[in-house]
């Protein structure tokens, strides 16, 4: 693989070896799984030491000095083995690679979630989701395109899928490059929040990670390498904005009209995909005055590097991930910063967050084969349903919804207010401030490694809690009549997540409008398809946002997947399109009305993105991984209305 070295080959003393394992910075637990795996020897998986799945967040998953050095033991003598003889050379069994799963996971895994984890553990990048049909075998003499809107990390999925079946793919890209989120997000600081080790495409994993939370320039060159050895990038047709998209009821075909540098221009083609993102049209507040103001500005998403913060007096407005990420880097080159903050974050802590990998981790990674996709396989597992059991709401729990929604919702906000009451200790007027007042889940975690109170703490830095009144020429007015003069306003104030496809242009059968029929509150079956909107397909669509539990691109490669398998349908049975029963689609969408009303984000009246302007939650996917899984294996063609 391009972006990803080989294996190197293990040739330290057995001391050296000795000594990595020593580290407290090598993980144990994956390690065991590992060798089994790669040595084909069940003998690995000492029953004394297999993980408890509730100590999985426990430093050396929970495990005692004595059941350390136990393990410690048994992967010497496996590395030496490994060191001098090499890998077995065959290939495990399903029995054996579901009893490794097991033990790695401390769970008795049955069914579906065998598939779903040999799929996401995928050793030797496996591809166990590629597309499992050729279109030459299916439907050889049919012309049939796809349209693919957006090359960011979804976008160029889909397309990847579509392209290993032999279909006709163009993506069509507004930006002059590949990677969405990851290209427009530029401002100081940006990372991923989640650990990048599940952060990366199942079957294109990556054991160099160099930090646990990689940069933006790193995830951005991860998606393009990606990219690259998907083959798709001659697919993609870039500094092309899609404008609106129409269906014929006649010809049963969609048509895009584009701008282009050469001016407007028409694709027409059988099914779209919108891989477009939620999250990537910038959000401004509708606070008065903001434009008079005579300094200058910017918004976190549309950061200008040109604008030079050297001792300039700064304000910003807004303290979500992205504004949490670039204040520390703001706060550096500031005379002075103010930051207003509406809502205060919960913060989640991760000593790791801005850490390089430990060297001898880093060994364990790049010498070992299979460590990353064991160790993956345990962070997918712990995250798998993650907090999300916590977040819901107990109808028997007798505290106001609103501070906590269960036993485990406040015994984690106890928890978390203990890490603030210990950030802030010498700070009683900050830590009034920063204690959030509704309960957690309901808006995103921020992820701290205590950058956070290093900075609020800072004597150029004020935090301002006081609502805004509006913005003047010369800087923002609060609510008690103080004017904070400043020469210039970053907006960290988000997206406009709850427009989902705008500024586009979307008209179905019966020449319906996708905006009106919405009318701002976005619904999809699956959150895949709308009805009246034939082969029209979403990646990241309606309620398929998490919060707490697992990784974006889980979701969109089931989403890559069912998609690709609609396609099949039509093609196997000859047929033009497919377009969701409206009562299907009400059904799915009232089921997923109660699983969000039941959690901690739908009975909360605190302000989040993860609603539409009604109140209703239309981003967040309410229940666990597997489901979405099971949901996204099979079309069922009795879902659906056949035009022909
Ligand atoms: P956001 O979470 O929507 O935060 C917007 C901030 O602006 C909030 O603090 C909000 O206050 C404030 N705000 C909005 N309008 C305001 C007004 N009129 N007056 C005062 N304050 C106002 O946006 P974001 O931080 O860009 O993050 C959006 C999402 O992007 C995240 O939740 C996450 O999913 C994703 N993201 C991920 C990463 C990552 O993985 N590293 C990084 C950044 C973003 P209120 O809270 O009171 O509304």
């Amino acid at each position: 693989m391009a972006f990803t070295p080989r294996i190197q080959p293990i040739t330290e003393t057995d001391e050296e070896l000795a000594a990595i394992l020593a580290d407290p910075a090598a993980e144990l637990p994956p390690i065991l799984p590992t060798l089994a795996s790669v040595l084909g020897d069940q003998s690995f998986l000492d029953p004394e030491l297999r993980p408890d799945p509730n100590a999985f967040m426990e430093e050396q998953g929970g495990w005692t000095a004595e059941q350390q050095d136990r393990c410690r033991e048994l992967a010497l003598e496996g590395l030496k083995r490994l060191r001098d003889n090499g890998k077995i050379d065959r290939k495990l069994s399903d029995e054996e690679r579901h009893d490794i799963m097991c033990w790695a996971t401390g769970a008795d895994l049955e069914g579906p979630y065998v598939s779903m984890l040999s799929e996401e553990l995928a050793p030797g990048n496996a591809d166990l989701r590629a597309t499992q049909w050729a279109k030459q075998e299916v439907a050889p003499d049919r012309d049939f395109t796809v349209a693919v809107i957006g090359a960011g990390m979804s976008g160029i999925l889909a397309a990847y899928r579509f392209k290993q079946a032999g279909v006709n793919v163009v993506i069509l890209e507004k930006n002059d490059t590949i990677g969405g989120t990851w290209f427009e997000n530029t401002y100081p600081g940006c990372r991923v929040d989640v650990s990048n080790h599940v952060y990366c495409y199942s079957f294109m994993q990556k054991h160099d990670w160099p930090q646990f939370h990689s940069s933006q320039d790193v995830l951005l060159k991860y998606f393009n390498d990606c990219a690259d050895e998907f083959g798709v990038r001659d697919l993609i047709q870039f500094q092309t904005e899609v404008t609106s998209v129409v269906w014929d009821d006649v010809a049963h075909t969609w048509t895009l009209e584009t701008v282009t540098p050469e001016g407007e221009q028409r694709v027409t083609v059988n099914a779209v995909v919108s891989a477009v993102g939620q999250l990537n049209r910038p959000s401004y507040p509708d606070i008065p005055g903001r434009d008079s103001f005579a300094g200058e500005t910017m918004h976190s998403a549309a950061w200008d590097h040109d604008l030079d913060l050297d001792g300039k007096r700064v304000a910003v407005i807004g303290t979500g991930c992205s504004a949490v990420q670039f204040i520390p880097h703001v706060a550096e080159r500031a005379s002075e910063l103010t930051i207003f903050q509406r809502t205060p974050p919960w913060l989640m802590p991760r000593p790791q967050y801005q850490q390089e990998l430990p060297p001898n981790l880093m060994w364990l990674f790049t010498h070992v084969p299979e460590y990353n996709n064991w160790f993956r396989l345990r962070l997918f597992w712990r995250s798998h349903e993650g907090l999300l059991p916590n977040l819901e709401v107990d109808p028997d729990w007798p505290e106001d919804p609103e501070r906590s929604v269960s036993a485990g919702s406040e015994e984690l906000r106890q928890l978390l207010t203990g890490y603030l009451q210990l950030e802030f200790a010498d700070r009683p007027d900050l830590l009034e401030k920063v204690i959030p007042q509704y309960t957690m889940g309901a808006k995103r975690f921020v992820v701290d490694d205590g950058t956070w109170a290093k900075t609020l703490k800072r004597d150029d830095v004020e935090l301002c809690t006081t609502g805004i009144k509006e913005i003047t020429p010369t800087g923002v007015t609060t609510v008690d009549g103080v004017s904070h003069d400043v020469d210039v306003i970053v907006y960290g104030t988000g997206f406009k997540a709850s427009e989902f496809l705008t500024p586009m242009k979307v008209v179905g059968r019966g020449g319906q409008d996708l905006h009106d029929v919405w009318d701002g509150d976005a619904r999809a079956y699956l959150g895949i398809t709308s009805p009246g909107f034939p082969n029209f397909f979403y990646m990241y669509g309606p309620n398929t946002n998490i919060v707490i539990n697992g990784s974006i691109i889980y979701f969109s490669e089931c989403e890559a997947h069912y998609i690709t398998q609609m396609v099949r349908y039509l093609l196997d049975n000859n047929i033009d399109a497919l377009d969701v029963k409206a009562d299907v689609h009400d059904r799915y969408n009232d089921w997923i009305d109660e699983g969000n009303k039941k959690m901690a984000w739908g009975v909360s009246k605190v302000s989040s993105w993860y609603k539409s302007k009604g109140g209703r939650v239309a981003q967040n996917w309410p229940y666990s991984l597997i489901e979405y899984w099971e949901q996204t294996r099979e079309v069922n063609a009795d879902d659906y209305e056949v035009i022909s």
